[in-house]
């Protein structure tokens, strides 16, 4: 715990906390961000993401199978990298021009379970599955991922459990594999997980425990059962390397499709990106792996609501995952429920560090305005949590970022990584929309 006189230290080494404990939207810039060539050696490297690729490759026939959805994609899952001009322009008009042109990743397309989470929840339980599948002998080299739907291996996987902690998306991700795979999975949620997220859930097969307090307390009671069993296994979100290694795949595939759509990142062609934050995984993982193509080409930027800036607070005291929102007096309250963390990861924090450029503050009714323009604009539809990467591209311009770096924003891209928004109910859409439109009247 935190007390007031150790609270007025920190403040007095770093001023801006008061902002933040104020929660005002802030824009804040990283000091500690280092030239790509002087960042320390990580446990993970480009080497561990390409492997990491090639699992996704290997159960591609297993997607195929048990999810006839990505049937089309040849059991590939991956979402597009849309230009959103007509977003653009109403951006434009309410403030600063954005110089350069913006893009959404959209991952709220992701098949499945519609949101960033796929990409390392999937990647974690696979991983997991593959490892017991081969130590028990039963899956040969080279062997068609299709077996994973065979009624062997649902009763050989359902005498092993799995639990995680979850504000929702993780929950479902983790939920709806592991369920399709024949583990017994339990999914220990937080007050913030949205009803319909809890009974889609129970629907595709996973036990719902429900509890009163927060993210990080959903965790701790959620890894603590989870333990208590040992033929089961914790998904950790403050702490897995797996889940950060999953979503760094997502770096190696929008490269791609940069590539594809002939857009140029070098010194002269600067690449920023935007990505709403959590506990700090999905954004660190895809920044590590932008850096790791993209080096010092490439500027990520992090957002996370004024109520919740967990990784902002850990990186602005120094404290890291020692320190909590409601260390600070904050009350870790916000709609978006896929950011509602008030510890950030361990892992992803200690790298996020050196790598990430800066981190920007929203306010929740933004977040409904924007999805509100968004929907008009583009006819695109994403969860409150997932437009906030698209006040990036102004805030980055207004915080003076650029002219510290030398950075030519007429030929900029800019990418809101978009996280999530599929499974969405109709009723809930409507009501989000709603309220954007309201606040923009
Ligand atoms: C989880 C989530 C995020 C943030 O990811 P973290 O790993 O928690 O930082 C952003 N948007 C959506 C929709 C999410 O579900």
């Amino acid at each position: 715990m935190y007390s007031k006189d150790k609270i007025k230290d920190l403040v007095q080494q770093s001023p801006v906390l008061n902002q933040i404990i104020n929660t005002e939207a802030i824009s804040w810039l990283n000091p500690n961000l280092k030239p790509f060539k002087n960042t320390p050696k990580y446990d993970l490297n480009l080497n561990d993401m390409r492997e990491a690729e090639q699992l996704w490759k290997r159960f591609a026939p297993f997607f195929v199978k048990a999810f006839p959805e990505t049937e089309k994609t040849n059991g590939f899952l991956e979402s597009p990298l849309r230009e959103i001009r007509g977003m653009q322009s109403v951006l434009s008009k309410d403030a600063v021009p954005i110089q350069g042109r913006l893009f959404l990743k959209c991952d709220n397309e992701l098949p499945i379970s519609g949101s960033i989470k796929a990409r390392g929840g999937f990647f974690e339980i696979m991983k997991y599955a593959e490892s017991l599948a081969l130590k028990a002998g039963m899956l040969k080299h080279n062997e068609d991922y299709s077996i994973f739907t065979s009624p062997r291996f649902k009763a050989f996987f359902s005498q092993y459990s799995i639990g995680v902690g979850s504000t929702g998306n993780l929950g479902l991700s983790i939920g709806i594999i592991s369920a399709k795979l024949g583990f017994k999975v339990t999914v220990y949620v937080s007050a913030d997980a949205k009803e319909w997220k809890k009974d889609l859930l129970r629907e595709k097969g996973a036990a719902v425990v429900e509890f009163a307090g927060d993210f990080s307390e959903a965790i701790s009671a959620g890894r603590k059962r989870t333990q208590l069993d040992s033929n089961a296994y914790f998904v950790d979100d403050e702490d897995s390397k797996d889940l950060f290694l999953g979503y760094s795949v997502g770096a190696l595939r929008i490269a791609e499709q940069l590539e594809e759509q002939q857009i140029k990142v070098d010194a002269i062609h600067p690449l920023f990106v935007y990505s709403p934050c959590g506990v700090g995984g999905s954004p660190g993982g895809t920044a590590f792996g932008l850096k790791q193509i993209y080096g010092d080409h490439v500027h990520c930027f992090f957002i996370e609501p004024t109520h919740c800036p967990a990784v902002l607070t850990g990186l602005v005291t120094g404290e890291m995952s020692g320190i909590s929102v409601q260390d600070i007096g904050l009350d870790n309250k916000t709609e978006a429920d896929g950011l509602a963390v008030g510890r950030p990861s361990h892992f992803a924090t200690a790298i996020s560090k050196d790598l990430i450029s800066g981190i920007f503050t929203i306010e929740d009714e933004v977040l409904f305005t924007l999805l509100a323009e968004l929907k008009d604009s583009e006819n695109i539809f994403l969860e409150p949590s997932a437009t906030a990467g698209l006040i990036g591209p102004q805030r980055m311009q207004e915080s003076g970022y650029a002219q510290i770096h030398q950075l030519h924003l007429k030929n900029a891209t800019h990418v809101a990584w978009a996280t999530g928004g599929l499974l969405v109910p109709l009723e809930q859409r409507e009501l989000f929309y709603k309220r954007g439109c309201k606040s923009l009247a």
